[in-house]
């Protein structure tokens, strides 16, 4: 049997949280250095190519730059599901990494099936009501 070997990023969620700051910092230097409005290197969506329908993630990368920039109403109009869990998704971070700054851990984060139901419907009725129809919904 293969003995398990574990890899410097394993062993440390330090070095874990440091890799993702790397990783993020240079995901926004990419943003803010070349714009996604005026730069078409980045990925389209495969749903959007195909039918013209946009995914609830359609307009995330858009949105990003602008929240990085503190376009919060152009953040919005990209994707408005994006804006309202960014301040989620920021709280999360905080927590996480204070955590493993202060005791060298990740917190532990237990979600119950009913927030996860609740989660995917949001999701699902943010992908639905972007395609509706003119007016119905914020977020092209
Ligand atoms: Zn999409």
């Amino acid at each position: 049997m293969e003995k398990h070997r574990r890899t410097v990023v394993s062993r440390s969620p330090r070095v874990q949280l440091a890799i993702m700051a790397a990783a993020f910092t240079a995901a926004v230097a990419l943003l803010a250095c070349f714009p996604p409005e005026r730069y078409t290197f980045y990925p389209s969506c495969p749903l959007h190519e195909l039918l013209g329908l946009q995914c609830p993630g359609c307009g995330l990368t858009r949105a990003l730059a602008d929240l990085m920039a503190g376009r919060m109403r152009e953040a919005a109009g990209h994707n408005a599901l994006a804006v309202a869990l960014m301040p989620a998704v920021v709280g999360f971070a905080l927590m996480q990494s204070y955590s493993v700054l202060r005791w060298n851990r990740w917190r532990e984060v237990r979600v119950g099936p009913g927030w996860v139901a609740v989660a995917y419907a949001a999701v699902a009725v943010f992908g639905l009501g972007r395609n509706l129809g003119h007016g119905f919904w914020i977020g092209r």
